[in-house]
């Protein structure tokens, strides 16, 4: 238990020294982009067609067509990287799923025609209670009961054998064959992902911490 919370401190801990640092270095390359001429800051609202406006859309720009394109490549060359690991065989992801979402919500949003919550109904059924789910891992368990405010609802895969194999594992649907999808998801020690995790964890904090601040100034730029 004390592991699982040390690395979710930790994470959290990165996370928010790559987005101080981030945010400062963002905000000195925009400052470094500012005509001698205007006064203010990038979010004041400037007259149309002055330098003021102008520099706006050169950051707007900048945001748009260097950093978000970047942050892009960057997380398809993560992904890509994840094709020189393997699934060790641990059966805890099959296992043990959860989702903050009932399984009448998760039916609503598939009708709805959210694809993920299809295939997640496609594969997993509810453990009839909490206390089924924790036998499984119960550090895991107790560390979301700690940490999340909303519900979580507990899931399994009926397709697991008893000696923990697909029995339909040729046709396993893609949300099997893409799990775990991002480096930052809490893997068990047993997973063949972990060391795929450790060596992304830092560029994928720092990539999500990106996203965050392009949207912020994004939203906050008058057009
Ligand atoms: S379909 Fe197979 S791989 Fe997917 S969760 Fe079930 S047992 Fe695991
Ligand atoms: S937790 Fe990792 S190693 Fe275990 S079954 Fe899932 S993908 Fe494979």
């Amino acid at each position: 238990m004390k592991d699982l919370n040390s690395i979710l401190e930790n994470q959290r801990a990165k996370f928010r020294e790559v987005f101080k640092y981030s945010a400062n270095e963002l905000q000195k390359r925009i400052d470094g982009m500012k005509p001698s001429d205007v006064e203010g800051d990038v979010f004041t609202q400037f007259p149309s067609g002055s330098s003021g406006k102008m520099w706006q859309a050169d950051v707007l720009n900048m945001l748009e067509n260097e950093i978000s394109k970047d942050i892009y490549l960057k997380f398809n060359e993560i992904l890509a990287e994840r094709k020189n690991y393997h699934c060790s065989g641990c059966a805890t992801c099959c296992n043990l799923a959860c989702s903050e979402f009932s399984p009448d919500e998760l039916a609503e949003r598939a009708k709805n025609g959210d694809k993920f919550a299809g295939q997640f109904l496609s594969v997993f059924v509810p453990y009839e209670s909490k206390e089924e789910a924790r036998k499984v891992y119960p550090e895991y368990i107790e560390l979301l009961e700690q940490n999340k405010e909303n519900e979580v609802y507990f899931y399994h895969c009926p397709k697991l054998t008893k000696d923990k194999k697909c029995s339909d594992y040729e046709n396993r649907p893609q949300i099997c064959r893409d799990f775990p999808d991002n480096p930052l998801a809490l893997l068990p020690v047993t997973c063949g992902f972990c060391d795929w995790k450790n060596k992304s964890e830092e560029m994928t904090l720092l990539l999500h911490a990106m996203i965050e601040i392009v949207e912020y100034y994004k939203e906050k730029i008058p057009v």
